[in-house]
């Protein structure tokens, strides 16, 4: 996953904030020092996954619907 301020990589890290675990992923340019002043939110990893697994579902609804525009335009092409 790359930042969209600096371009760089985002790392996964376990917080742990006076006893609350977390996990989180970060711009590794807020982590080490790189000369960049990124101002890239940190993301909770449970933030990150239900982002993910919406963008999926919609990328695999729309292939569906794609394969289903080809398979009738295949059946009325090989009719006619
Ligand atoms: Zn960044």
């Amino acid at each position: 996953m790359f930042c969209a301020g600096c371009k760089d990589v985002f790392r996964r890290l376990h917080w742990d904030n006076n006893g609350c675990k977390s996990t989180v992923w970060r711009c590794i340019s807020r982590i080490e020092p790189r000369g960049i002043k990124c101002r890239a939110r940190t993301l909770r990893e449970e933030v990150l996954e239900k982002a993910c697994f919406s963008a999926f579902s919609e990328l695999l609804r729309t292939c569906q619907r794609q394969r289903s525009r080809i398979r009738t335009s295949v059946l009325i092409n090989s009719r006619t």
